[in-house]
């Protein structure tokens, strides 16, 4: 006699295509890069023009490497062709009737860009998100609170990836914290997702209006987005440890949508949705093609969004794909990111991403977590300077300190900052809501990378 699971006992959202034999999901994978190519050739004028002029056709498809031979496209091609010819511009196949739903990008780094989707890429986007919520162990009987922004943002749709699974949702956005944390005290939610600085700055603004959030909340799983803290291990353990519970890194793509890859249990990379996007690795400067495992910018193509696909997309992010299997079961790649190639500056040589001078932030005792890097210019060479905030009980001169920090960020990173200044705890003005600003960059333009 066979016992029979309830559906959520259930260990996979979509077993068949997240545990796929890595043949399988390649074949899976061609067929779909042939289809979506093809769309992308007759529907957007921008892929028809520059492969005819390339002397490119989708024929020209017939493996997964053949997609080498196309030319790449990045942020600006989506800045040079939207709105061109018509509303949703050059590079999206559909036609505005069909198009349900736009998020735009932050704009921090330019132009916002719009990413449209159809009614079939939105339900497919949401999908996507149960799978993930279901991966880090979210149930219908779990209170979900979604304290991300809903205005434009492509991470504001994800909650109803919660709902479709049938968690109880609690649609919190970027309410005030004072508010949040009302939410959270009178309503015991057990999940939460925020960035990474708002859910350190959050647990300590519990704790200064008396809320203990390990004991006076429910908060089991924290996920976080929108920064790379959820994988520099001391900030997720400082997070963990705040609020009693395990905290797990999600990553989105305006350009794409928000479900693109997420931590499982074991925290090792997050699994990107390879049946949705084809991975490629390139030399940062050359574009030369590297091995899966080889750190190199991130180069992705959309398999099934029909409303604007994005084919041979270079996303400015810098890691590496891991496609060994995991322990979970699940076949799908793990993306590492180091970080954005725009956040990297280059001292006496070496690529310093911020990420690196979190994580020594993050171990030092000592200190409250808050930092400022400054990148600047001396003798027309690029320096960094690091600013952090003393703990009031630290018995520490700050000169011990500084020396501190400066020997284990040559230590990590291997060259030295030219300044380290010390604050009392309170005294730099990074604590803002939800996303914080941490980097000042002072170089002429020329020198930036
Ligand atoms: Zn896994």
């Amino acid at each position: 006699m066979s016992t029979t699971k309830t559906w959520t006992e259930r260990k996979y959202w979509n077993e068949e295509i997240e545990t796929m034999p890595r043949e399988q999901l390649e074949a899976f994978q061609l067929e779909h890069l042939k289809e979506i190519v093809k769309h992308a050739y007759e529907n957007a004028p921008y892929y028809k023009r520059t492969w005819d002029e390339a002397g490119l056709s989708p024929d020209d498809i017939q493996s997964l490497e053949d997609l080498q031979k196309f030319p790449f496209i990045n942020k600006i091609t989506q800045r040079e062709t939207q709105g061109v010819g018509s509303f949703l511009g050059e590079l999206a196949a559909v036609p505005e009737d069909d198009v349900v739903f736009i998020s735009t990008s932050s704009g921090s780094t330019g132009v916002p860009t719009m990413s449209p989707f159809t009614k079939a890429d939105f339900d497919a986007f949401q999908d996507t998100e149960s799978r993930w919520f279901w991966q880090i162990g979210m149930r219908p009987n779990d209170r979900y609170v979604h304290a991300l922004n809903f205005s434009l943002y492509v991470g504001g749709p994800d909650v109803i990836g919660a709902q479709n699974l049938g968690a109880l949702c609690i649609w919190g956005g970027t309410l005030p914290s004072e508010r949040l944390l009302y939410v959270l005290k009178t309503y015991q939610p057990t999940v939460i997702w925020t960035s990474p600085s708002y859910a350190w700055q959050l647990g300590e603004k519990a704790k200064k209006a008396g809320i203990d959030p390990k004991n006076d909340l429910s908060i089991r799983k924290i996920i976080v987005a929108g920064e790379l803290g959820g994988s520099i291990p001391a900030t997720r353990k400082a997070i963990e440890d705040l609020w009693g519970a395990e905290l797990y890194d999600f990553y989105g793509l305006s350009d794409i949508f928000g479900a693109c890859a997420a931590h499982c249990e074991y925290h090792d990379g997050l699994h990107i949705a390879e049946d949705h996007i084809l991975v490629e690795t390139v030399d940062i400067h050359t574009g030369e093609i590297l091995p899966p495992g080889s750190v190199g910018e991130l180069v992705y193509t959309t398999l099934q969004k029909k409303a604007r696909p994005l084919i041979r997309f270079r996303t400015g992010d810098i890691g590496y794909i891991d496609q060994t299997p995991c322990k979970c079961g699940r076949t799908h790649g793990r993306i590492h990111i180091n970080g954005r190639k725009d956040d990297m500056f280059i001292v006496s040589a070496v690529n310093v991403f911020p990420s690196d001078i979190e994580a020594v932030v993050h171990d030092l005792s000592g200190i409250t977590g808050e930092y400022l890097i400054r990148i600047f210019e001396e003798n027309y060479t690029c320096r960094y300077a690091v600013e952090v905030e003393k703990n009031a009980d630290n018995p520490k001169s700050d000169d011990e300190v500084a020396a501190e920090l400066s020997a284990a960020l040559k230590a990590r990173i291997g060259v030295k900052p030219a300044r380290v200044k010390i604050h009392p705890d309170g005294g730099l003005n990074t604590r803002s809501e939800h996303k914080s600003k941490r980097i000042i960059d002072e170089r002429n333009q020329e020198y930036n990378i």
